[in-house]
């Protein structure tokens, strides 16, 4: 009849003790409304105080079972049913007492079926409507052989109908009883399913993973065919490395991440149309979403629930399987709307929060003008390569006459050039190694392991590069180059190296690189130079 005794039965709403307990509260009712029809009744069979005694102990001994049934699921269903088989009894037996068919216990069976119907299960209530129709049988059949008092015909007739009656509204009890529970189970189901999944993308920090959980949702719980989040950035710090991507779950269960730099948006809606809503759409509008319709080609039936934070905009897409061809523009539940409306913008708060989180990160470790790494990150990286014990080489580049420059061109003009030489050294090392702004116009780069050995021809890349950077004049660098040193190999004792092979370069006539050979004390190597070019 039911499940656990104090959890819930399986996909039950209700726990099973909470059940228990009301129908006790349904049957202290019971006896009160029976001892009052006894008191007020004429020709009863039974006296008042008999009845007071069955019913007021029946209802005592169902009450101390409760707890019994709180400690143990089995005998929690065991005690129900003996108590329910019991009421059966009690009410049989003042049925007889108390009029038979014409008098008022008949309702209360109704009543007692109804209640039993809602509060423990649908099956239990025909149970015990069926257990009444038995017991009402049998009192019938005991007074028409005589057994209890004179012989008394079978009213065939109105015990087809108190019969009908009572049927009909267990029936349609239970089956309303059934329609409401299911459409709850249904909801409780959904929304177990978003928190579940709301907690699951809370801690994710990569975007495109938490996309690719919002479409693996879509085909495990909107049983999508095929599903697709397409998430364009509304902002890039580092262009090029955070542009589009979409996640795209195909018929055979296959997840693939795609990545553009960039999405077109969607042709927007008309100005009278308001934000964008939730379509359902037999087809995808190659139009508006022309990389959707390249992700997944040919879709059909499709829920389009479009979402938008402050830091991302997109779509989720959830193509629903093709069944017969009448049903080709079938009816998409509003369930799986709402569900599907709401996993996504759990989704697009999640993601706009890891990109947020990424940008914040990338920011504090961004030099503002240059876009390379900033000397927190320098400092970090440094410590952390020398820390492994793997090969690390320093390389201090300084600008020549940096000063002459922003003295004749102005600092603005300065200022782009200092942006123009540092995409030169990226464009050299950006695949090797660090690229750092160490300070006003001087770049470190850090390489690490095999790289470390190539440090002096990788400078000469970045002389080359740099001196190649256009601009108001030609500007030159004096590099610095410093290989980790062999004895308590510190980031201050590498810096200090490289410092005295940059100051020996500018030394020298600048525009050159100097290769240091030990310490910040020891001699140096002029590895090649070029001409000084004073500004
Ligand atoms: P040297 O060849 O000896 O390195 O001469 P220098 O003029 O490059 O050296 P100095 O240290 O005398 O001057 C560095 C100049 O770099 C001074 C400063 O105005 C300039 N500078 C530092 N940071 C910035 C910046 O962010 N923007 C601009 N425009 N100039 C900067
Ligand atoms: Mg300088
Ligand atoms: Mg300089």
């Amino acid at each position: 009849m039911t499940g656990g005794a104090t959890g819930r039965a399986p996909g039950g709403l209700i726990p099973v003790a909470d059940r228990i307990r009301w129908l006790l509260m349904c049957r202290a009712g019971l006896v009160a409304v029976l001892l009052g029809m006894r008191v007020t009744a004429t020709g009863a069979r039974v006296g008042v105080v008999p009845l007071a005694v069955a019913v007021l102990g029946w209802l005592a001994l169902t009450g101390t079972t409760l707890p019994a049934g709180r400690r143990n699921r089995f005998a929690a269903r065991f005690l129900l049913n003996v108590s329910l088989l019991g009421d059966g009894m009690l009410l049989a037996i003042s049925w007889w007492a108390l009029g038979g068919l014409d008098g008022p216990v008949g309702s209360l069976v109704l009543l007692h079926s109804v209640a039993v119907t809602l509060l423990a299960s649908f099956r239990t209530g025909t149970k015990i409507a069926l257990w009444h129709s038995v017991l009402a049988l049998l009192v019938l059949q005991a007074k028409a052989s005589g057994l209890l008092g004179a012989a008394v015909a079978m009213p065939g007739g109105r015990f087809g109908g108190y019969l009908g009656a009572l049927w009909v509204t267990v029936l349609a009890t239970a089956s309303f009883a059934a329609m409401n529970e299911r459409e709850l189970r249904r909801r409780r189901y959904d929304s177990e399913v978003l928190r579940a999944f709301g907690l699951a993308v809370a801690p994710e920090q990569d975007p495109a993973r938490i996309a690719m959980m919002l479409a693996t949702f879509a085909r495990d719980e909107l049983q999508a065919s095929r599903s697709a989040v397409v998430v364009q950035p509304h902002e890039s710090v580092r262009p090029g490395a955070d542009g589009a991507f979409a996640a795209v779950i195909d018929t055979d269960g296959t997840g693939t991440i795609h990545r553009r730099p960039s999405v077109p948006p969607p042709i927007p809606p008309a100005a009278t149309a308001g934000p964008p809503t939730t379509k359902l759409r037999r087809s995808l509008d190659p139009v508006r979403h022309p990389w959707l319709v390249e992700l997944m080609p040919r879709a059909r039936n499709v829920i389009e629930v479009p979402f938008s934070t402050g830091e991302v905009s997109g779509v989720f897409v959830v193509e629903h399987p093709r069944r017969s061809a009448q049903r080709s523009s079938q009816r998409v539940e509003q369930r799986a709307v709402n569900t599907a409306e709401q996993a996504a913008a759990h989704a697009a708060v999640a993601i706009g929060r890891a990109i947020l989180t990424d940008r914040i990160r990338t920011a504090a470790d961004t030099d503002g003008l240059t876009g390379v790494a900033n000397r927190r990150r320098f400092d970090a990286v440094l410590a952390g390569a020398l820390e492994q014990g793997s090969p690390v080489a320093l390389l201090l580049i300084d600008l020549d006459h940096f000063k002459r420059l922003n003295d004749s061109h102005g600092h603005l003009a300065g200022d782009e050039v200092l942006r123009r030489s540092a995409e030169a050294i990226a464009s050299v090392c950006r695949e090797r190694g660090l690229v750092a702004r160490y300070g006003g116009e001087e770049f470190g780069v850090i390489l690490t392991g095999a790289e470390a050995a190539t440090a002096p021809q990788a400078a000469e890349l970045i002389r080359d590069a740099v001196s190649g950077v256009p601009g108001p004049v030609t500007v030159t660098a004096s590099i610095g180059v410093a290989a980790c040193p062999p004895h308590e190999p510190t980031p201050a004792r590498l810096i200090a190296a490289a410092d005295a092979a940059l100051y020996e370069a500018k030394r020298t006539g600048r525009n050159r690189v100097v290769v240091g050979t030990g310490g910040a004390d020891r001699p140096v190597r002029i590895l090649q130079s070029g001409a000084d070019r004073p500004m």
